[in-house]
């Protein structure tokens, strides 16, 4: 069985594929968190091992298959914890049975040797060549520690080097690199000098802006004012509304086609839309013809489903109504190249989304650095 190929915008950035929120690691700080307030596993209570809550490496075969193969586009598979997807086996399943190239964001929770095993000599899918590593390892000092007995980022740096061992590219410059260890420049995350020269020489390594807020302070830079602070730091009290659509094709682990990641991770958040998959699954993944139905009274609904023969890119350009402007993800709304690095070399911004028409109370514009810029983005409160 086959499914229509998607027809890909040129302007399409970025291909995330959330294959599973389940983790390893129990981080204070989680990246998934849309408060980024809480340990992750009180945050998504999707441990119950009766439920249904991914797609099957067959069914991602099929999902993926329809995004045409382009070399400068790789998938990004991501988490969670990606590499443990499928009780481990399933990356190298999807692997196996697609052509595209992958990029792979994971803490390295399994041993050089049992993830290699796994890939099924498909290594080269994780080996394309670009400016950056495309396996990327996030640091997390406080549970990494914890699990490899103080000595969390030695092991991470030794598990990176033994990628040499089995065909991958290894070494401290970036572009000749297949694996980099990246650490979020969090307030409470120190580089020491123990860390330097541990990866002097032979991983890259490199710190990644945070985004958020931490004791009222934000961090990063967004072209939207207050869309990922307005509630964080209470200045004001409500979420706005505004519309909005997004550059990027996300899914999450069933499958479903999500506008920005704060709808997707709040959806799992709240236990995951398994019960909405099911029926879906029973419409044989009818999603266009029946998402009023199974998504009626949501007003966090996803904008497709992979597996539906009908869904198409142009599901994604279409701007809709949002009102939770104000708890944005910071990783939609911050300023950002794109896969062309366009702001560093032109000077030109991306995001994520694109909004516009955001009810923004005039009694806010004096807090408005750049208000004239920004303005445009505005509509009158009704
Ligand atoms: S490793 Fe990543 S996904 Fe897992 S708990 Fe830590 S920040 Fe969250
Ligand atoms: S306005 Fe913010 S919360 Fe609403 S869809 Fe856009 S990115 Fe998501």
């Amino acid at each position: 069985m086959t499914l229509p190929q998607l027809k890909l915008p040129d302007t399409l950035n970025y291909v995330g594929v959330f294959l599973t929120l389940e983790c390893n690691l129990n981080c204070n700080y989680c990246i998934n968190d849309p408060q980024q307030s809480g340990q992750r596993e009180s945050l998504f209570p999707i441990k119950a091992k009766s439920l249904r809550k991914s797609l099957t490496p067959d069914e991602w075969v099929l999902a993926l298959n329809r995004i045409p193969y382009r070399e400068d586009l790789p998938i990004t598979l991501q988490g969670g914890e990606p590499m443990l997807y499928w009780s481990g086996k399933g990356l190298g399943m999807i692997l196996s049975e697609t052509s595209h190239y992958f990029d792979l964001l994971t803490n390295f929770a399994l041993k050089p040797e049992t993830f290699v095993n796994n890939l099924n000599g498909q290594q080269e899918k994780l080996q394309r060549d670009a400016p950056y590593p495309s396996i990327r390892v996030s640091y997390h000092a406080d549970e990494m520690n914890r699990v490899w007995r103080g000595q969390g980022f030695a092991e991470l740096v030794n598990r990176c080097k033994a990628l040499a061992d089995y065909g991958f590219r290894v070494s401290a410059v970036k572009a000749e690199s297949d694996v980099g260890i990246y650490m979020v420049e969090h307030p409470q995350n120190q580089l020491t000098p123990e860390m330097e020269s541990a990866y002097a020489g032979c991983v890259p390594f490199e710190s990644k802006e945070f985004l958020g807020v931490h004791e009222d302070k934000l961090y990063g830079h967004y072209l939207y004012p207050f869309s990922t602070d307005l509630i964080a730091r209470n200045i004001h009290p409500n979420t706005l509304s505004c519309e909005c659509k997004t550059t990027e094709l996300l899914l999450d682990p069933l499958g479903f086609v999500w506008g920005c990641h704060f709808y997707l991770y709040q959806n799992w958040v709240s236990g995951g839309p398994i019960k909405e998959f099911e029926e879906l699954e029973n419409l044989g993944f009818r999603f266009s013809e029946n998402q009023e139905k199974i998504f009626a009274n949501h007003n966090l609904a996803p904008i497709g489903h992979m597996l539906d023969p009908d869904f198409s890119m142009e599901d994604l350009d279409i701007f809709r109504f949002c009102s939770h402007y104000g708890r944005c993800i910071g990783c939609d709304t911050k300023i950002k190249n794109n896969r062309f690095q366009s702001y560093y070399d032109q000077g030109i911004t991306h995001t994520s989304v694109m909004i516009r028409n955001i009810q923004m109370p005039t009694s806010l514009y004096d807090k408005i650095e750049n208000l004239d810029q920004a303005q445009k983005f505005f509509t009158p409160p009704l």
